[in-house]
């Protein structure tokens, strides 16, 4: 016979996947010693018993009555007997805390009867008849479906009628007749009578929870959470103690240490002559522990030793839940107590100090998702603050500045010293350089994955996008709000936005810097320094050291992914220990545009020879300053991967312009030959079209141009004492054909400017792997790759055979809420898909070379979920965005203490 049952006295703290959270640490606590009231848990196996048969299994009326009757011998009263009855709470309690999610029942046990008996033992009928009515409203909302308005419209109608605006307010004889209703508010609406049999009453309950777990807000929940839905609900079954029963009861919450600055020294609340729920609603002030000491010394050193006691035990900081009944102390629960992101840095090392715990465990106890937060600015709050709209939160951090419209007047505006917001409809690859000086970037189009949003986060630059109520008009330069016809904002106006909240303000709203940023940039002397308070000093000073630590611990090296010298400067500042992923793309943008199209519509040597030679020194140029930056440090240079067409002018543009100049005679025959060369390269999926190692292979002269820069800068590097360590990476590759040519090319490129310049040049050539085909075929592909480099972006792309851009804003929100998909894909590495992928990839590589280096340079790189996965495949580095360096390092510490054997070879 399946145990279904456990007493608190038999369970512990370890049980949570059978016992819930709630139920563990009640029998953990029950195992101490700790003042519990008595009870028992139904297990989570019970739940998914009854959710797969739709019935409650027949062992479990057995194993309940069991259990209740240990409880009522233990007390010596029995459930909802008339004379001094037993009354029991229950309450769910899954393996994860799903916060207001699921059902409680309270006053189990009160019938017509026992509520005299309730009455008489506690010599306080009104305290017995309003349990008795708050167990009929409980129990005929959750129990019985009965829409909860029912009985609030009656309390109201009640007060109303005696004069009174307070429930406590009410008199025996309001609430005997309130009870009365109550019955027939569940008589009408769930068709039957309350039902009087205190059993009937548990047993009805505990379906009820078992219930709960499959409802709408439930499984919501669990979605955005990451909580499996095949976990089911514990129930837990507890004696009930009140806090209500007079000025020496009283009920509350407090902590070990304060949740919310990390300081040490107790901390919590307190309300006298009341119920959990009155905490929760907020209608009285609370005390604090230090008048709880001065009203019931007894029951506060009781509670003081109990709270060191769970600390100790659990070795972190708990909440406890409690309850005074006459002088009594009662434990109600408790669990490991969530925190603020400051917080959980300051305790974790506190805890250390106190050899609670050891530096590995502490950091355990914090995460990258806490680090970023920490590494935002924050507005203070200030009460008078005008909110234009609110908008999508796609970047965190708080940004004010003088609205600019493009990318000129960001530019300007930012180099006269002003700080600007750009504020556009929507934003594209051109509007990098705007983005880029800009204090934030507010758009009015576009969801948690447009451009301005991807961009912005890799960037670490607040973002609120998709503003629908503001209506930018860049050409007249003003933007208006909808409802609003008087305001007509300009580049004179100030605003504000907060990346967490998604708010927009009119005017200036003050800001405080993370210290936690100041001592990653600058290091911890700086950030001590401007530290305004020991908070702040402690904070920074516990970041520090478990950074530290995460780097002394970590396997996987940190690399960044950085196209110009100042990303690689904040990646150096931000620990990176090299570039994993410099895309060359931009060294072809922007005025150098021209030069690409001249290239393109060559139609000879000559042509072609002269458009290289113009590109040549740019890019050497380029190449030369990044090398001077990482001096020293690795730097994989991704030669070129867009499709052609991102050179090109846009079709439908050029064709209008064409035949309207060829209408008013006005037509340059080069922009006709140009809008034949547009058409002919017009691709129906340029993700999969003409880009990459196919492009490269394709068009003469690119891969010499690139080679020839990168090595030229080596060079001059050389010569001038420094020390560049290039690494030529060939994007989109799918056969070990196409690196082979590749890689001939690259070579000869190295060989000529080696023997011009009398220097060995001979720098590891690789490839990403970021196709299916490259994945499956890796073992012939390394024996002509020196490292591979996994470009999970393209990968998870075409292993689910969908573009990123064309699906994530058009049907992802529907699979997320389908549950296709936890999570997108492309922010956390899909292990199952593109993770096998990945797994192929490795094995293959390491069968044809055990020890080629191996890294990962998509987004997922910067990811903590991906980052353990990649720990896991035992690769050797991740790269991602600068922003993102000092998470990456601490993931990469935490993977090395979840995982310390990975599979690496
Ligand atoms: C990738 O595909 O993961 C990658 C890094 O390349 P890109 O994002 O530039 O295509
Ligand atoms: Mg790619």
């Amino acid at each position: 016979m399946p145990k279904y049952v456990y007493r608190f006295s038999e369970g512990d703290k370890d049980q949570k996947d059978l016992l819930g959270g709630k139920g563990a640490n009640l029998a953990e606590m029950t195992r101490l010693g700790l003042p519990v009231p008595p009870g028992f848990t139904i297990t989570t196996d019970a739940c998914r018993a009854y959710l797969a048969d739709g019935t409650v299994p027949d062992e479990l009326a057995v194993q309940v009555t069991t259990a209740l009757r240990e409880v009522e011998e233990e007390l010596g009263r029995e459930l909802g007997a008339p004379e001094d009855p037993l009354l029991v709470s229950v309450r769910s309690g899954a393996k994860f805390s799903m916060p207001g999610m699921m059902e409680t029942v309270l006053n189990i046990g009160l019938n017509d009867k026992s509520v005299l008996g309730l009455a008489e033992v506690s010599s306080d009928a009104r305290f017995a008849w309003d349990s008795y009515r708050r167990l009929i409203q409980m129990f005929g909302k959750t129990v019985l479906d009965v829409d909860g308005d029912h009985f609030s419209e009656r309390l109201d109608a009640k007060k109303a009628e005696h004069g009174v605006s307070l429930d406590y307010e009410l008199d025996v004889d309001a609430l005997k007749e309130l009870v009365a209703e109550y019955k027939a508010v569940v008589l009408e609406h769930a068709g039957i009578e309350f039902p009087q049999d205190p059993r009937a009453q548990l047993d009805m309950a505990t379906e009820a929870v078992f219930r709960s777990w499959n409802t709408e807000r439930a499984h919501i929940y669990r979605r955005r959470e990451k909580i499996p839905h095949d976990l089911g609900t514990a129930v837990n079954v507890c004696t009930m103690v009140f806090g209500n029963m007079g000025e020496t009861s009283g009920t509350g919450v407090c902590f070990t240490r304060d949740p919310s600055s990390g300081r040490t020294g107790v901390y919590g609340d307190y309300l006298v002559n009341a119920q959990g729920e009155d905490v929760v609603a907020g209608i009285r002030n609370t005390l604090s522990l230090a008048d709880l000491k001065t009203l019931d010394r007894t029951s506060y050193d009781e509670l003081r030793s109990a709270m060191r006691r769970l600390e100790t035990h659990y070795r972190d900081l708990c909440d406890i839940e409690f309850t005074i009944e006459r002088g009594k102390l009662w434990l109600l629960q408790t669990r490991v107590g969530k925190r603020t992101a400051a917080a959980a840095f300051r305790v974790a090392t506190q805890l250390v100090d106190e050899k609670l715990i050891t530096m590995d465990e502490a950091l355990t106890r914090v995460t990258g998702d806490q680090l970023t937060q920490l590494m935002f600015p924050q507005f203070e709050y200030t009460g008078d603050r005008e909110v234009l709209t609110r908008a999508m939160p796609a970047s965190p951090g708080a940004a004010v500045g003088h609205i600019a419209f493009d990318n000129a007047e960001a530019i300007a505006r930012t180099e006269a010293g002003e700080s600007v917001i750009l504020v556009r409809r929507e934003t594209n690859p051109d509007d990098l350089p705007g983005m880029v000086v800009a204090a934030g970037v507010l758009t009015a189009r576009g969801g948690k994955t447009s451009h301005a949003a991807v961009v912005a986060r890799g960037m670490g630059k607040t973002c609120v996008c998709g503003a629908d109520q503001l209506e930018v008009d860049a050409a007249a330069r003003t933007v208006r709000v909808a409802g609003r016809e008087d305001l007509v904002l300009t580049s004179e106006d100030v605003i504000a936005i907060d990346g967490q909240t998604g708010e927009v303000f009119l005017g200036e709203v003050p800001v405080s810097d993370s210290p936690v940023m100041t001592y990653l940039r600058r290091g911890l002397e700086e950030a001590l320094d401007v530290a305004g308070n020991v908070d702040t000093r402690e904070l920074v000073t516990s970041v520090d050291r478990l950074m530290r630590h995460a780097d002394k611990v970590r396997r996987l090296q940190v690399r960044a992914n950085a196209d110009t010298p100042d990303d690689a400067r904040h990646a150096i500042h931000r620990g990176a220990e090299g570039v994993g992923l410099c895309r060359t793309e931009h060294m072809f943008l922007g005025k150098r545009k021209q030069l690409v199209q001249n290239l393109i519509l060559a139609s000879n040597e000559e042509e072609r020879e002269n458009a290289l030679a113009a590109l040549l020194p740019l890019q050497k140029g380029d190449f030369i300053q990044m090398f001077e930056t990482m001096n020293g440090r690795p730097m994989t240079v991704r030669l070129i991967d867009p499709p052609l067409h991102e050179f090109l002018p846009d079709l439908t543009e050029l064709s209008v312009k064409v035949a309207l100049d060829r209408e008013r005679g006005t037509l340059d025959p080069a922009d006709e030959e140009l809008l034949a060369v547009v058409r002919r390269s017009h691709e129906a999926n340029p993700m999969l079209g003409l880009r990459g190692v196919r492009l490269l292979l394709t068009m003469p002269g690119l891969i010499e141009l690139q080679v020839r820069a990168i090595a030229e800068a080596a060079v001059e590097r050389l010569k001038a004492g420094g020390d560049p360590h290039p690494e030529i990476m060939i994007p989109l590759v799918g056969s070990v054909r196409e690196l082979q040519i590749a890689r001939e090319r690259v070579e000869a490129v190295l060989r000529k400017v080696s023997g011009e310049s009398g220097y060995k040049l001979d720098f590891p050539i690789g490839c990403m792997i970021e196709l299916p085909r490259a994945a499956v075929s890796a073992d012939t592909i390394a024996e002509e790759a020196d490292f591979f480099s996994f470009g999970t972006n393209d990968l998870t792309q075409t292993t689910w055979g969908f573009s990123r851009d064309d699906v994530e804003s058009v049907f992802f929100k529907e699979y997320l809420d389908y549950g296709v998909f936890g999570v997108s894909p492309f922010e956390t590495v899909d292990e199952r898909g593109v993770g096998r992928m990945v797994r192929l990839g490795v094995e293959h590589g390491r069968a044809t070379k055990p020890d080629l280096k191996m890294g990962v340079c998509g987004e997922h790189g910067g990811d903590p979920e991906s980052i353990d996965f990649f720990h896991r495949m035992g690769l050797s580095y991740v790269s991602c965005s600068p922003f993102r360096v000092p998470v990456a390092r601490l993931e990469a510490g935490r993977s090395a203490i979840f995982y310390p054997e990975s599979e690496e070879a």
